[in-house]
């Protein structure tokens, strides 16, 4: 096993661990040798053709890893860059009231507010103008006005977008303000070594044990031949995402001394709902989402948002088989999208755990609350494409799952869509906002981390990503996550003299 010696080492280069690098890129450039380890390749902006079976390997178990009893698909990135390749850009800022009930001692809304600031205007975040609505998001605005059910904006990060439609499989132009193409380039010009195909599989004091695969053809081959490594740092900042970071930690043995490692996860548990337009509407030119309804947050629980995906993610959502599978996707062109994001509780039950092969496995059941949710929000989403003008609509949770009005027979769609007519496994639940499983608060028996993301009792142990967060964003997490590493980002630079010598 080859012996290396750096100062610094993050793991992961994603929101969080592509924010640390760019931010402790002053301490590369002071000579200080820091390198992120990531076990994903490194894409250049030529390998995004868009073309769906393609674009799978970018993400863990390609796009599809599923939960324990195979009702939940997640989706996050195995690449440079992490999940903020495929993400869409939509920027939310933690919504005051949710800091206040995250309570964690140390972290005030005040202090995230300023980092928000900064952040957004380092990833250009704009509100998008009236020339990236596509037919989806005009209808899904319209139909909810009609409804008179509040819409808003989504604010979004972007800058020479040229709406190519498919944000999810990695942006064609190199231009998708995410990690890869903003923070990391930084990171790397100021001498912050960046390592892909390398896999930390241990974490021992102050040294981790990593395997260096061969680079994918298409993808950059990094500094270190294929082999294991063992790396000696001063400071270890582990950035692997809720599955990536929990699994390491777990796999190291952390939990006897944090019995809550890997619990508490939440996931923002999300459905793509359609309805049939009578007219041809490629929603799949454009940009997939602008706008939102924030309407039944409080009362319900839920987000609806503006999306629209690739055929074979959308054949997968519409849950539908045989002749209707046909109908639908025949209609590929006229159909519209709605994204119905529900805010879940942090549960201990819910959590990362580890299988008899030590690989990582999300053991989560949606709650009762959860699937009164999506019920409600099928509901009302149906309501929005009727009132847009669609004829036939598509809820996997409906007593029909593909249904026009007149199959309603009179009834409200809320009666169509209930708890007993939601059927576990053919609903088809995806998350991509992996969120907790290192929980920042007190102390070691209800947490991980304090609220700088130092590990309890470790000084040279950090954690800065998704894992963090002791219970749901309610809003999409990518800025708050960015938020939290940039933080941890200072503590590390204000302790330096401390740790260094
Ligand atoms: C399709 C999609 C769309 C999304 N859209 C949005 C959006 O519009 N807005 C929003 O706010 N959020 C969005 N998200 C969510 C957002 O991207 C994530 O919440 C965020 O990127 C998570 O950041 P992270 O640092 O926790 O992990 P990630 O960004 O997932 O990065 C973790 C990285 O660590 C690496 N890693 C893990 N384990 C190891 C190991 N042992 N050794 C080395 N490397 C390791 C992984 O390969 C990965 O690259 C989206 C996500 C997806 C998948």
């Amino acid at each position: 096993m080859t012996q290396l010696n750096y100062d610094v080492i993050i793991i992961g280069s994603g929101a969080g661990g592509g924010t640390v690098a760019s931010r402790l890129a002053a301490l590369a450039s002071e000579g200080l040798k820091i390198a992120v380890l990531e076990a994903g390749p490194h894409f250049p902006k030529e390998y995004f053709t868009q073309r769906e079976i393609e674009m799978f390997d970018l993400f863990e178990s390609g796009g599809a890893f599923p939960s324990a009893d195979g009702s939940i698909t997640a989706s996050f990135g195995k690449a440079m860059g992490g999940s903020t390749v495929m993400y869409t850009g939509v920027t939310f800022r933690l919504p005051d009231s949710v800091c206040k009930e995250w309570a964690v001692e140390g972290l005030t809304s005040t202090d995230l507010n300023s980092r928000f600031e900064k952040l957004e205007k380092e990833l250009n975040v704009i509100e998008p103008d009236k020339d990236f609505e596509n037919d989806n998001n005009r209808l899904f605005k319209e139909g909810c006005e009609k409804l008179g059910i509040s819409v808003s904006k989504i604010l979004l990060n972007i800058k020479n977008c040229e709406q190519m439609g498919f944000c999810n499989l990695g942006c064609a132009n190199g231009n998708k303000q995410g990690t890869l193409s903003v923070q990391l380039p930084d990171a790397s010009q100021a001498g912050v070594e960046l390592i892909p195909n390398c896999k930390v599989t241990a974490l021992l004091e102050k040294r981790v044990r990593a395997v260096v695969s061969k680079a994918p053809s298409g993808s950059l081959q990094g500094t270190l031949n294929e082999g294991t490594y063992e790396f000696n740092a001063k400071i270890i900042i582990l950035a692997g995402g809720t599955v990536g970071s929990s699994s390491l930690l777990l796999k190291s043995g952390f939990k006897k001394e944090f019995p809550m490692l890997g619990s508490y996860i939440t996931i923002h548990p999300a459905m793509t709902v359609y309805g049939i337009y009578p007219q041809k509407i490629k929603n799949y030119k454009g940009f997939p989402k602008i706008y939102y309804s924030s309407e039944y947050s409080t009362a319900k629980g839920y987000y609806l948002e503006t999306a629209f995906y690739y055929p074979f993610i959308t054949a997968k959502n519409l849950s539908l088989w045989g002749k209707d599978l046909k109908h639908a996707m025949n209609n590929y062109n006229n159909l519209m999208a709605i994204l119905i994001l529900v805010h879940d509780d942090a549960l201990a039950s819910n959590r990362i755990k580890l299988n008899w092969k030590n690989e990582p496995v999300l053991d989560y059941k949606l709650s009762e609350k959860s699937i009164a949710a999506f019920c409600d929000a099928q509901a009302k989403a149906s309501k929005i494409f009727f009132a847009a003008g669609c004829n036939e609509v598509v809820m996997p949770a409906a007593e029909k799952t593909l249904f026009s009005k007149e199959d309603l027979k009179g009834k409200e769609t809320e009666s169509f869509i209930t708890p007993k007519t939601f059927i576990p496994n053919k609903v088809p639940i995806a998350t991509a906002h992996l969120q907790g499983g290192c929980r920042m608060g007190k102390d070691k028996n209800d947490s991980v981390t304090d609220c700088w993301g130092r590990v309890h009792g470790r000084d040279w142990l950090y954690i800065a990503d998704g894992s963090l967060f002791p219970q749901s964003s309610h809003v999409n997490p990518y800025l708050t996550i960015m938020a939290l590493a940039d933080r941890v980002s200072e503590k590390i630079i204000a302790t330096k003299d401390k740790w260094l010598n």
